[in-house]
């Protein structure tokens, strides 16, 4: 459904890189302005909605867990291996970022936000829990956000009617969200078109050179965190065949390559799951919470773009500064909804974290949708390995030891 909207923003790239060349070829400076404007508009379009998509996606995330005692374990189990192997992801993007440099050389310019003050880690700890919440929305502080919205699911799940209404107001306001980011999919190509104009018209076409060796590293990095790391826990920590149990799942793996949307790959995957032998209790936690907070695919390729769009920039950031990356990329994918792009909306929250620009995101933009499947097929993959697993150490294999045994057998 969505290979439309990824042709045509890169249809509005291309005409956006050959309109850029012209203008600048003429000398049309106020085409190139009006361009950037569009362009600027979009960008902040997707800002504006990261305060109510992240708010509503992750409370009610939260909130979804059901009963606090009953399912303490479980979440605390579940949540626990979506941080261990979002962790991962990150790490393997950092490390290839750092070795293969794909925005080195690319000097856009040397600038950083000038309204961030120097980083601290005593203020950045403080800010995290808000003494004003209005005040720190409106301040964009991201990290106040995020507690914001855990505190609120938290509560939201120990409450039993009393939050009724505003669970469903915060469900409604999901809903809302996800009908603007559609709408500003629509216009995406005219976005990205006025982008491209800018940055051809501003730098010249080698600006774009790097962009493969981008789309490289974050391909090679989801290919090493999809096809070794995640099947090496099926096997060491499900102690199953991760052949076996993935092939019941590859209607899912499909779904989600082709729709760039965790959300609604969720009904195939929680199918599949049951026919490879996961128990409902597991897969009705485990798969809705996944498709909601875990997304290895996306938290290795905020790093990345970070990463690059840094280096691009020639900015180098310090050891500390990447570190930061690590923990922003990691709540930056938590935070995303599973919807095409979603990943997109939080990245300026990393950006910002290391005070890299916010426009710089537009060097990424134009093969995001390319990339999303990739990305989107990992945080789903990660989805179906957390049900192994889970299941395993929750004691609840014997049915999932026993399905796959006699898939194996049927299969030969
Ligand atoms: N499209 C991704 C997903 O649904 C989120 C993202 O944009 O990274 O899982």
């Amino acid at each position: 459904m969505k290979h439309d909207a990824a042709k045509r923003i890169f249809v509005g790239f291309v005409l956006g890189v050959i309109a850029g060349l012209l203008f600048k070829a003429l000398n049309w400076q106020s085409a190139v302005e009006v361009s950037g404007l569009v362009g600027d508009l979009f960008l902040r379009a997707l800002r504006m909605l990261v305060i109510p998509l992240i708010f509503s996606s992750l409370a009610i995330g939260i909130a979804q867990i059901g009963d606090i005692t009953r399912l303490s374990r479980l979440g605390g189990l579940t949540v626990v291996y979506y941080l261990f192997t979002n962790a991962i992801a990150v790490t393997i993007g950092l490390v290839l970022v750092n070795l293969i440099q794909p925005g080195a050389g690319t000097l856009l310019a040397e600038e950083r936000l000038p309204e961030l003050p120097p980083l601290q880690l005593k203020t950045l700890l403080l800010n995290i829990v808000p003494a004003n919440p209005i005040e720190a929305l409106a301040k964009g502080e991201m990290l106040a956000l995020i507690f914001l919205s855990l505190l609120t699911g938290a509560a939201l799940l120990t409450s039993r009617d009393s939050g009724e209404p505003i669970k469903q107001i915060l469900n409604s306001l999901l809903q809302l969200t996800m009908i603007v980011i559609h709408w500003l999919l629509a216009v995406a190509p005219f976005g990205v078109f006025g982008l491209a104009v800018r940055l051809t018209a501003e730098f010249g076409l080698s600006v774009f050179l790097p962009l493969a060796k981008y789309a490289f590293t974050v391909i090679l990095g989801l290919a090493i965190h999809g096809l070794i790391v995640l099947p090496l826990l099926i096997l060491l920590l499900a102690r199953i065949s991760p052949f076996a149990y993935l092939r019941n799942f590859l209607t899912a793996l499909l779904t989600a390559f082709s729709t760039s949307s965790s959300s609604a790959t969720l009904p195939v995957t929680i199918e599949c799951a049951e026919r490879a032998g996961i128990r409902d209790e597991v897969r009705r936690f485990v798969l809705p919470l996944g498709a909601t907070i875990n997304m290895d695919g996306t938290a290795l390729y905020e790093a990345v773009a970070a990463c690059f769009v840094a280096q691009a920039y020639g900015i180098s950031l310090t050891f500390t500064e990447q570190i930061l990356v690590f923990i922003t990329a990691n709540l930056a994918a938590i935070g995303a909804a599973g919807i095409p792009a979603g990943g997109l909306v939080t990245m300026p929250f990393v950006f910002q974290s290391v005070g890299l620009p916010v426009k710089g995101m537009a060097l990424i933009l134009p093969i995001d949708r390319f990339l999303d499947m990739f990305r989107t097929t990992v945080n789903v993959l990660g989805d179906i390995v957390g049900c192994a697993v889970v299941q395993k150490v929750m004691k609840f294999d014997e049915s999932l030891q026993s399905q796959t045994e006699s898939q194996t057998q049927m299969a030969s």
